[in-house]
């Protein structure tokens, strides 16, 4: 029987995790039955909300086990089908990540449409992370053109796609980002400014970057981030709660200097999660497909190589190991 190797839970993280918490298995691959299908992993994402899935707490996603496979984001090409709608050498976007490869119910595994666009796409502007920052600027915060929009980790996967579209959109974008060169790439995407949050305090610079004050924050951040779009919030700013990953491994809990501008500004703030959208997955599709096409939206990734890299990849999004979408090319 063929062996086939997965990363593994090997126990929960308290804080922040680290490589001992993962575990690499090899396992016999199970033998396909009707229905099921075998697909080789090319390209894995890793994502700061599945460090959310490693805690044993009840969330919008089940947590992941101890001793069980990791899951997440993957691309891979179909190797073996029982399933008369998928076929060996087909491109499939599906969740079995972590792995080399993934066997399956048909159901499992998504046909990536023809759009001419690399495989891995699929898993950054084109995938989970291009929807979440569509349909939390446009939809979430009804973010339109002429409004002025902060975005906290704006270097990254989320941030990134959304200065890009609130550009395209005809909005004033100003990006926070970790450093000097991830601002200088956040400026080169179009944003109007780009505030270095290691340089300084946030509250100060970002009311320089937007002297008028902000309409919309779309936060992937919290702290003091969010507090600092509290400080510099228009009268019925828009914030969408995209993440915090500042608090995700804990730590010192924030404190809101500013949150009683909340009531004098009338801020609404709206959480949400990329899925509460599913049904608007077509126009996302269209437009955002468009957008690259015409090279308004470009990608970066940050790519490690081989699956031995996922464990560490993962761990670096916490400190910034990553511009644009932190990818695992296997
Ligand atoms: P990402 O931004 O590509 O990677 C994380 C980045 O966050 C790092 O590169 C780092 O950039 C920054 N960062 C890490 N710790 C920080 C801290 N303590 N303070 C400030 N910045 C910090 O990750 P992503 O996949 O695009 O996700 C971005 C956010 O969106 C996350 O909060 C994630 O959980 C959330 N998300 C939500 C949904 C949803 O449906 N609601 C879906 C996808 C993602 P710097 O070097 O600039 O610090």
């Amino acid at each position: 029987m063929n062996k086939t190797r997965a990363w593994h839970l090997k126990s929960r993280p308290t804080g922040m995790p680290h490589i001992g918490n993962f575990e690499l298995m090899e396992s016999d691959l199970p033998p396909l039955e009707d229905g099921m299908v075998r697909v080789r992993n090319a390209w894995l994402s890793v994502d700061p909300y599945m460090r959310g899935r490693m805690n044993d707490v009840k969330s919008y996603v089940p947590p992941f086990q101890v001793g069980a496979p990791l899951q997440g984001g993957a691309v891979g090409k179909v190797v073996e089908s029982r399933a008369p709608d998928l076929q060996p050498g087909d491109t499939v976007f599906h969740m079995l990540g972590w792995r080399e490869e993934a066997v399956a119910p048909a159901g499992a595994f998504n046909k990536v449409p023809a759009m001419g666009v690399g495989d891995e796409q699929w898993l950054g502007n084109l995938g989970l992370t291009g929807a979440t920052a569509y349909f939390g600027l446009l939809r979430t915060a009804d973010a339109k053109g002429g409004d002025v929009v902060f975005v906290s980790a704006a270097a990254g996967a989320v941030g990134s796609a959304v200065v890009q579209i609130a550009k395209v959109k005809g909005m004033t974008v100003i990006g926070s980002a970790g450093g000097p060169e991830k601002c200088a790439w956040v400026k080169e995407l179009g944003a109007d400014a780009a505030v270095d949050y290691k340089a300084g305090p946030l509250v100060k610079a970002l009311q320089a970057a937007a002297p008028k004050g902000i309409d919309v924050y779309f936060d992937n951040v919290g702290g003091d981030h969010l507090d600092a779009a509290f400080a510099t919030a228009r009268n019925n700013a828009r914030f969408a709660i995209c993440g915090m990953i500042d608090s995700y491994n804990g730590g010192e809990p924030a404190s809101f200097r500013y949150i009683m501008r909340v009531i004098s500004a009338r801020i609404s703030i709206k959480g949400f999660i990329y899925t509460d959208y599913m049904s608007e997955m077509s126009q996302f599709y269209a437009e955002m497909g468009g957008w690259i096409a015409a090279g308004q939206v470009k990608s970066r990734e940050t790519v490690r190589a081989g699956l031995e890299a996922t464990p560490q990849a993962f761990l670096d999004l916490f400190t910034g190991g990553n511009t644009g979408k932190m990818l695992v090319k296997l």
